[in-house]
């Protein structure tokens, strides 16, 4: 069996991958955490790179054997560092929610306090959330938005900062359709002597492309997946200036994790490597233009958006104004050929499970080329369906319209 391909040796499972590059292909991907790997990213993790164990860091590792490894993951390391100009780049964790644990081991002990962003604000699980580790193993203050306008309440922060003394404080969010104003929470920060943490997982392809400000010198710990608009493999990768080099490296491994996934190692050295070239700086602010066009037929077409609109490449609608619960929204838009998530809204009054909203953005979408035009004509679908979510045939009729768009457009990295 060792050398026969998927499709003889598994049958099952080689059906569902074609299947699901079929779906990749023919639907609208809108989920904003998702996107397109390209081609080169997906040869390196299924590479015999997935083979080799070796644990440890480059010219440190507790197995022999890491000729090739290391000279992966150091050009991994190096053209993170050049990309995003710091001192430190560590490439180990398995996933943008390890980095983040990777940082809370570095830095504190159990019952420490700790503060982020309230997940029914858009902030992350893993930033204090109660139900995760991140709000059960340390006291975990929440801050949010405000009521008149959703965007981040700085007062509240500095007040609960200034009274908690969190030894970290994390930004960046997973549902906030603005910018977030990294100098203003470094200098809360440094007030209070806290670390300044800025979680990028959503945007660190924004801030490379420089669509979006870089946290570089203003947060001292910097966290992130490599999967969202970076477009690289899933992965997790934590920044850091010097001072802090051994704390993190040291809470990734030993600390927190076995050996790295060094396939993943390779196709993060790949998308940094990518992301350093012109067109990724053009597809970065693609996606933001993006955004705000769709935004903006969305809001001549009646919808509330969260804050108004969009400035990166996330947008929060609000459906309660439509009488459309965010999930029987979310199904039909799936049915239609337009794939988001449905999703919670500042002070929400649904249940989270069947909350008042739905998330969407603009980084896969932008990955297959799309433009202003794409992003008209898919406002106005969205509209359509969104008004009418029973209607089978208009359905049937815009998913075929999707799907004969999506032929224009393939999808990066998408074998039919
Ligand atoms: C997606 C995300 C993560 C977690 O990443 P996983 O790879 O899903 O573990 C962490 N923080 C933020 C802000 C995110 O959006």
């Amino acid at each position: 069996m060792a050398d026969l391909p998927l499709t003889e040796v598994d049958p099952e499972i080689a059906e569902c991958i074609r299947d699901e590059e079929k779906r990749q292909h023919e639907k609208l991907r809108l989920i904003p955490s998702e996107n397109y790997a390209t081609r080169a990213v997906m040869e390196a993790c299924g590479s015999v790179l997935n083979n080799k164990y070796s644990e440890g860091y480059a010219g440190k590792r507790y197995y022999e054997g890491q000729q090739n490894i290391d000279k992966v993951e150091q050009l991994a390391i190096e053209r993170l560092k050049k990309l995003y100009g710091v001192d430190h780049a560590n490439v180990q964790p398995y996933s943008g929610s390890p980095a983040n644990l990777g940082v809370y081991f570095a830095f504190c002990k159990p019952g420490d306090t700790i503060m982020g962003m309230g997940l029914p604000s858009g902030g992350h699980l893993t930033h204090g959330w109660k139900v995760s580790i991140s709000g059960k193993y340390f006291n975990a203050i929440q801050y949010g938005v405000r009521r008149e306008d959703h965007r981040i309440d700085f007062d509240e922060v500095a007040k609960l900062a200034r009274e908690h003394k969190p030894k970290l404080l994390f930004c960046g969010a997973t549902a906030y359709p603005r910018v977030v104003d990294f100098p203003k929470f470094a200098e809360i920060a440094r007030e209070v002597g806290s670390i300044l943490v800025a979680d990028i997982a959503h945007i660190s392809g924004l801030v490379a492309g420089g669509s979006h400000p870089s946290p570089v010198g203003h947060a001292e710990v910097i966290s992130s997946t490599t999967h969202k608009t970076l477009r690289g493999p899933r992965g997790g990768m934590i920044l850091c200036n010097d001072e802090h080099k051994k704390a993190i490296d040291r809470a990734v491994f030993p600390g927190l994790q076995g050996g790295p996934h060094n396939g993943t190692t390779a196709g993060i050295a790949i998308a940094a490597k990518l992301a350093m070239a012109d067109d990724f700086k053009a597809y970065a602010h693609a996606i933001v233009d993006n955004s705000r066009t769709l935004a903006d037929t969305l809001v001549s077409r009646g919808f509330d958006l969260v804050t108004g609109g969009s400035d990166n490449h996330l947008i929060l609608i609000d459906l309660t104004n439509k009488d459309v619960p965010g999930k029987v929204a979310a199904q039909a838009l799936d049915r239609a050929g337009m794939v988001a998530n449905y999703n919670s809204v500042p002070f929400d009054t649904r249940k989270p499970f069947d909350p008042s909203g739905i998330r969407l953005g603009t980084p896969a979408i932008t990955s297959r080329g799309m433009g202003a035009d794409e992003m008209k004509r898919l406002g106005n679908w969205m509209a359509d369906v969104v008004e009418d979510t029973e209607n089978e045939g208009l359905i049937t009729r815009i998913a075929g319209e999707i799907k004969d768009l999506c032929d224009q457009f393939p999808a990066p990295g998408v074998r039919l």
